[in-house]
Order: structure tokens, then C-alpha cells, then sequence
């Protein structure tokens, strides 16, 4: 196990934000991992997982305890029928995954195309884009308990998966992610649902998997802050999940927002980037560096040596704002390290 001090996060993460960790450990190995662990609690530090920093942002001073950015790789193929099982490594690039397993002519993840970080980052915040979510093709998960040290296998079913949520959110800290397994089809299954992949295939019937992949990918180009210009973590703020009559409310009021309505947990989803840009008109607003982003107000962007503080600043004008014009109250979707 490599030990390194005082390591500047900012680099490390898609926000370029944020000071040292007092503690930085790559874990390649479940056996490093188990060494990292140890090391934080020998000292009674408090330790932080880190994948691939897209969905964090780190506070000015940094993070006075462990550091541990988990690097376990490994891909294997294990076909099985009509899907060919992917196991793979928490550390491994989740476009990478998604990369491979197009190229393999695998669905089932292809939406996800161009989502930033690892495989274990995917697991924890559940990503879901263009209709698609990584939970519907998720087999089961392998994790390292925090509590008691022990390998376990927890199936989807377990996994208590939400919009953006999971286990690993609720009970931060219990669970480590080490592995992941993914049942992907060998049959054609698109999933053009969303406006943007409707109208991109409106005269294909039958898109092929990588033509997919690279609409997503395009789509994204052109809605999201370029990283060698600015920091972003993505979408800053969950888009709230509300009750049916809380959305008649809305809908009465503002009659041009759309809605979206959620079967698996009988709420109806309000499109935040929508509220923030149509009812707080705060599309492009900026403080101190960081800025509501032109192209979708509920990402966050921030200039070369914006402070999280700025960004903290911003969300909570944001949050207030939606609160008091609106009644809701968001939460974000990054994580905040302090
Ligand atoms: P958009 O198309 O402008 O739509 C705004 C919001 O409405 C989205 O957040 C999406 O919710 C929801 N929505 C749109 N069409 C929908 C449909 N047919 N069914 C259900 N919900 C629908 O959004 P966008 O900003 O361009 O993002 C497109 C997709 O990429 C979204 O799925 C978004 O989540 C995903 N994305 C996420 C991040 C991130 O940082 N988390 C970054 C980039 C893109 P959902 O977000 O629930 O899909």
C-alpha cells in the first residue's frame, strides 16, 4: 500500500476545487483497501472514498483524515443465455464500461454514455441519464462492510435504489464497493424515450448500439461546461421528486413546465434546470466565480480558482430561492467534503 501527505484534491476532482488530504491512499487491491482502512482507523481518522471526483467538491481546507481513492480494475465477460454478465472493478472509467461493452454489442448501458467517474461512483449515486439507469441492468454488488470487515455480495434488490440514491447513499461510510456485475442483452433494445435521442433517430427505426453511444455523447458535447475551461460536477441539484397533488399545484401555476411523472415511486419529477431558469430567471447568474451554467441551469460551473465556498454560496442562494418561490426544498446531488 502507497502512503502519500498532504495531496492537493482539487486536481483529482472535475470541480478543480478544494484543499489537501491530510492522508492519500490508492487502493488497487481489496488487500489495500483492507490496509487503508486499518491505517485510518489506527490513527482514528475519519476516511473518504474517492472515485473518479466527479461528484464531489472538496472544501477550501481540504480533508484532514484519509483519503481513499479506490483504483481496483478488471473487466470479465461471462455469457449466460440472452446476457452476457459484466463483472467489473469499482475503480474501472464508467464510459470506459460503456465503451467496451458497445463495441462488444452488449445493451443496456448505452444511454450512459460520457457519464464521468468509476464504476463504483455509478453504483453509489445510481446515475440515470436519457432514460436510462445503471440499477435496471445492475445484477448484484460486491462491497467491503466498514463495520465489521467482511466481503458481501448485495443484490439489486437490496441495493434500495432511488432516483440518485442507493444503500451506499443512506449509509454512507458502511459500504465500500469493490465489484459490480452488469446483465447486459445481446438482443436490440433502444431506449429513445428522451426528446433529444427522439429526434436525433426520428427517421431510423433501428439505430445501432454505437450510433447510439455517439448521439449521447454529442448531446452531452454540446450541454455541458468543457473541464479544460472550467470545473463542474454535472447536475449540482437532484430534480425534486414531488406528491401527484403538490404537481397539480405547479402545474396550475406554471402550465408550461413539464412533468414527469415517476411509477416506481408514485411522485412526479419536476425538471429543476426549468424552475431555476423560467421562475427564478437565474439561468447564467454567477457569484464569485461560480455560475448557474448558460446551457442548463442545474449544473454549477466555476472559473479557474473559484473556492467551494462560492459554490456552496451559490446553491444555498439557489435552494432558498426555490424554497421560497416555490415550496420545495432541493438537495444536492454532489457531495460535499469537509
Ligand atoms: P433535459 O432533456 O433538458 O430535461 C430536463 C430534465 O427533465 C432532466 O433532468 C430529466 O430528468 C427530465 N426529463 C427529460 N425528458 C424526460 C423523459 N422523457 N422522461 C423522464 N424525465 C425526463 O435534460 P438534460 O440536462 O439535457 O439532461 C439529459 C439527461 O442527461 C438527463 O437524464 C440527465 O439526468 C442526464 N445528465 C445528468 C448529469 C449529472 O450530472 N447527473 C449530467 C449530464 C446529463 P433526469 O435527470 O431524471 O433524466
Amino acid at each position: 500500500m502507497h502512503i502519500e501527505e498532504h495531496v492537493p484534491l482539487a486536481t483529482l476532482t472535475t470541480f478543480g476545487i478544494g484543499g489537501p488530504a491530510r492522508y492519500f491512499i490508492w487502493a488497487t487491491s481489496l488487500d489495500e483497501l483492507r490496509e487503508g482502512l486499518r491505517f485510518a482507523d489506527e490513527r482514528q481518522l475519519p476516511f473518504f472514498v474517492l472515485g473518479g471526483g466527479s461528484n464531489v467538491l472538496i472544501d477550501d481546507r481540504g480533508f484532514g483524515g484519509v483519503v481513499i481513492h479506490i483504483a481496483i480494475e478488471g473487466i470479465q465477460y461471462e455469457v449466460a443465455g440472452s446476457h452476457t454478465t459484466v463483472i467489473v472493478g469499482a475503480g474501472e472509467s464508467w464510459d470506459g464500461l460503456v465503451s467496451e461493452v458497445v463495441d462488444k454489442e452488449l445493451w443496456g448501458i448505452e444511454n450512459l454514455s460520457g457519464v464521468p467517474g468509476t464504476v463504483g461512483g455509478a453504483v453509489v449515486g445510481n446515475i440515470g441519464a436519457y432514460g436510462q439507469v445503471q440499477s435496471q441492468t445492475l445484477q448484484w454488488v460486491e462491497v467491503l462492510n466498514t463495520k465489521n470487515n467482511v466481503i458481501e455480495c448485495i443484490e439489486n434488490t437490496q441495493c434500495q435504489f432511488g432516483y440518485r440514491e442507493s444503500i451506499f447513499t443512506h449509509d454512507a461510510g458502511t459500504y465500500i464497493v469493490v465489484r459490480a456485475a452488469y446483465a447486459l442483452s445481446h438482443e436490440a433494445k433502444p431506449e429513445l424515450s428522451y426528446a433529444d435521442l427522439q429526434k436525433t433517430f426520428a427517421d431510423q427505426a433501428n439505430p445501432s448500439l454505437l450510433s447510439i453511444r455517439e448521439a449521447v455523447l454529442h448531446i452531452r458535447e454540446g450541454k455541458f461546461p468543457d473541464l479544460l475551461q472550467e470545473g463542474s460536477a454535472g447536475s449540482f441539484f437532484k430534480n425534486p421528486i414531488v406528491s401527484k397533488e403538490e404537481a397539480a399545484v405547479l402545474r396550475e401555476r406554471y402550465p408550461d413546465m413539464p412533468q414527469f411523472s415517476m411509477p416506481e415511486t408514485a411522485g412526479v419529477k419536476i425538471p429543476l434546470g426549468w424552475l431555476i431558469d423560467h421562475v427564478l430567471h437565474l439561468k447564467g447568474y454567477s457569484e464569485d466565480g461560480a455560475r448557474l451554467f448558460e446551457k442548463q441551469a442545474l449544473v454549477i460551473a466555476a472559473k479557474r480558482g473559484t473556492s467551494a465556498n462560492a459554490v456552496r454560496a451559490l446553491a444555498n442562494t439557489v435552494r432558498e430561492k426555490i424554497f421560497s418561490a416555490c415550496g420545495i426544498a432541493i438537495e444536492h446531488e454532489v457531495k460535499i467534503i469537509s
